[in-house]
This record gives C-alpha cells, sequence and structure tokens, in this order.
C-alpha cells in the first residue's frame, strides 16, 4: 500500500469520466499557424486576437526592456520590485479604460482574487453570473462572502436576489465577455439594477479588452459605458499579446488593493519584458485601429460558415465560437481528428463548462488570412460531419442553471 495509491485512483476516475487533461505541445511563434503536437495546424485556439504576441514593436520593446533592466523586477511591488514601467502602463491602462488609476497584477486570476478578496469579506454577499470565470468563483470563495448565483445573464433574476439578500456590501461580478460562450454581459441593465440596489458592479473584462469598443477599449466602452463600472479587471496575456492583468478603477479603490489584496502584496512582480511589451501592445492597438475590426470580420467569416453548415454556435455574438457538442469523448474525439486534419481548435469539458455543455472553442485571430479561415472552416465541417455533427439543436444552449454553472 502507498500513500499515493489515491493518485492513480484519481487519475483513472478522471480519464473514465472522459474529463482527463494534458498538456499539448506548441512549437514555434505564436501565430495562425503552428506545429501542434508535432502537426501543422490552423490554430483557432488562442486568445492572442490580435496577433500582437509577435508583432514586431512589442517584441522589440520586451527583447529592449530585457536587455536594458534585466530578466525580473527581483521582488514583490511592494518592496523593491516596482519598476518605473509600472507608472508608465498603469497610467495609459487607465487611460484605455477611463478610469482614474490602474493597477497591474501578475495575473487575471490573481486580479479576480485581489479584487474579490480585498472588497468583500463574510459580512458580504457577492452576486456572480452562472457562467463567470473560475478565477471569480475561486475569489469568491477565498473572501469568504456569501455566494448568490444568478442564471446566466438574467438581470430580472440578479434583482429578485439583491431584493431577498441585505449584506454590509453587496457586490455584483460578471465576465464582460464570458470566456467560453463568447456573448457580452448585460452591462447597461447591470449597471442600472447594481445602483438601484446599492451593490458595487465589477466587469472581468479579460476577453473584451483590446477586442471591444472604441480603439479596443473593452466591453464597457463598446456599450457607451467606459469608465462607468465601480470596478474593471482586463488582461495583458490575451489580445495585448504579453503577460499579467490589470484592475482599473479610482484611485482610492487601487490604493486599498496596493494594502489589502493578498494576490498583489505576496508576489514577485512581473519582469521588464512583460511591462514594456504591454506599452508597446497599447501603443500598437492606437496606430493601428483596423486590428480590432479585422478580428470582427474573420470572426464574421468563421460565424457564417459554420452556422450555414448547421452548426449551434449561440449564444456568441464576439470572436470566441462555441461549436457545441455537448459530451466529453465526443468533443475531444472531434478535436484530435481536427488536429490530424490540421487545425486545431480545444475542447472544452467540464469544470470549465458545464455537463452537457461540452464544445470545442474556436477563437479566430485578426492575423489569420481569408485562405487560412476558409481551409479550417470546410474542415471543421467535413471533420464534424464524419462524426454526426452537428447533432440537432438544443433550444437552450448557453442558457444553463445557476447551479449548471458551478465548477
Ligand atoms: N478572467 C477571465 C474571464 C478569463 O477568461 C481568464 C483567463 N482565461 C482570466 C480571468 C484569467 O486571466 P489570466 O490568464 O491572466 O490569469
Amino acid at each position: 500500500m502507498d500513500a499515493l495509491d489515491f493518485v492513480d485512483e484519481e487519475l483513472q476516475g478522471l480519464e473514465q469520466r472522459g474529463v482527463f487533461r494534458w498538456l499539448r505541445c506548441m512549437e514555434g511563434p505564436h501565430g495562425p499557424v503552428m506545429t501542434v503536437d508535432g502537426r501543422r495546424a490552423i490554430v483557432l485556439a488562442s486568445s492572442n486576437y490580435l496577433g500582437l504576441s509577435t508583432h514586431p514593436r512589442v517584441v522589440n520593446a520586451a527583447s529592449a526592456a530585457a536587455a536594458r533592466y534585466g530578466c525580473s523586477v527581483g521582488a514583490s511591488r511592494l518592496i523593491a520590485g516596482n519598476h518605473d514601467l509600472y507608472g508608465d502602463l498603469e497610467a495609459r491602462l487607465a487611460g484605455l479604460k477611463g478610469t482614474e488609476a490602474a493597477l497591474v497584477f501578475s495575473t487575471g486570476y490573481m486580479a479576480n482574487l485581489g479584487v474579490l478578496t480585498a472588497l468583500a469579506g463574510p459580512e458580504d454577499v457577492v452576486f456572480s453570473d452562472a457562467l463567470n470565470h473560475a478565477s471569480i468563483i475561486d475569489g469568491i470563495r477565498l473572501s469568504r462572502a456569501a455566494v448568490a448565483v444568478f442564471p446566466h445573464n438574467d438581470v430580472a433574476a440578479l434583482e429578485d436576489l439583491l431584493r431577498a439578500h441585505r449584506a454590509r456590501r453587496r457586490i455584483v461580478i460578471v465576465d464582460g465577455v464570458f470566456s467560453m460562450d463568447g456573448d457580452v454581459a448585460p452591462l447597461s441593465d447591470l449597471l442600472t439594477v447594481a445602483r438601484r440596489w446599492g451593490a458595487l458592479l465589477v466587469v472581468d473584462d479579460a476577453h473584451g479588452t483590446g477586442t471591444l469598443g472604441p480603439g479596443g477599449a473593452g466591453a464597457l466602452a463598446a456599450c457607451g459605458l467606459a469608465g462607468a463600472a465601480d470596478v474593471e479587471v482586463g488582461t495583458l496575456g490575451k489580445a495585448l499579446g504579453s503577460f499579467g492583468a490589470f484592475v482599473a478603477g479610482p484611485r482610492k479603490l487601487i490604493r486599498l488593493l496596493i494594502n489589502k489584496a493578498r494576490s498583489f502584496i505576496f508576489t514577485c512582480g512581473l519582469p521588464p519584458s512583460a511591462l514594456a511589451a504591454s506599452s508597446a501592445a497599447l501603443d500598437v492597438l492606437r496606430d493601428e485601429p483596423g486590428l480590432p475590426f479585422r478580428l470582427v470580420g474573420n470572426a464574421r467569416l468563421v460565424r457564417e460558415r459554420l452556422h450555414d453548415a448547421g452548426f449551434d454556435l449561440a449564444p456568441s455574438t464576439t470572436h470566441i465560437l462555441p461549436v457545441h457538442v455537448g459530451d466529453s469523448r465526443r468533443t475531444m474525439d472531434f478535436c484530435e481528428r481536427l488536429l490530424e486534419a490540421g487545425v486545431f481548435a480545444q475542447g472544452i469539458r467540464h469544470p470549465t463548462v458545464p455537463e452537457g455543455m461540452e464544445r470545442l472553442r474556436v477563437t479566430p485571430m485578426a492575423t489569420h488570412t481569408r485562405e487560412q479561415l476558409e481551409t479550417a472552416c470546410r474542415t471543421i465541417v467535413a471533420v464534424g460531419r464524419a462524426l454526426g455533427l452537428p447533432g440537432p439543436a438544443t433550444a437552450d444552449r448557453g442558457r444553463p442553471t445557476a447551479a449548471g454553472g458551478r465548477r
């Protein structure tokens, strides 16, 4: 009897349930075509939505910063790691989001943990959309606040919950663009309801930052609400092609986070290369305003081709396109066969999505050529047909219950 026997049992359990995960090997520059597990493939699985990760200005800024300042900042920001590149980047991020200030965190996961644990405690209630990202769910758990999960995008249900739950503080939190479904939260209605009930509104715009709204300012800006939420979280490792994340909001809130957010306080600062790359990415976003439009055009092309072939892409309205399959093994079978045929779109299973909502997450980039996308769509349709997909449509796909969304 080995004390680690339980590990084999757990791994076997994951395999039996069709949810075992493993790491793929991605080779070459991170772009529209890469070598994935040894195969050349058109990549429809990256959040490098604008292709900025390999943009010459971004790459040059990163390498120049590494050459000039070294490869790390050597400490947490509150000790000795607050390199002056931070100040420049945070001022630009606040400018992008239309807020007084911004604070860079090491990852989006840590930003959500930091915001939730700094703002909420056991006396408080967090009102969370059923399909919020795992980092929000974990942040709520870590804060020890009570949680009230409302059905996805259901503002009336949220209002009922706000009516029913009194607390010291009430915080409504949503993904701006939902990471697996590609729909946008009803931000204007959420803001109205949050204001009516004296609740804070926190928007995690990991996937809208750089892609949506004027100048890529994000999902709030796209509905004319730039800077209107109490707190906004954005990431630097997706559309901005670098690494890290940030919180944007009023100056006093940023001061509170610096003092209370443990995922900010007790961790090393980002390396100069990542900070400089993010600033350069913001320059590119300003100087090449056509990039987000190219992404929109590419997403439209893929949406039309797959929709015309009968695939259910609801409820997406953005560059994140869920191709619903509805079963773990079938999803991974689809994914593997696609890769063999030269297209990589990752299969998404529980607990990332509720059981029964398994899908391929298809994400075109601004830098894909039309030819690449046409080839990829033809391949998806052909491989899907060989597997009997698309199957019959399900009326309420993308609208699971509150309980279904817990991860
Ligand atoms: N929020 C959302 C909505 C996300 O999709 C992600 C990443 N998938 C994160 C936060 C975490 O961001 P990061 O990868 O920078 O930790």
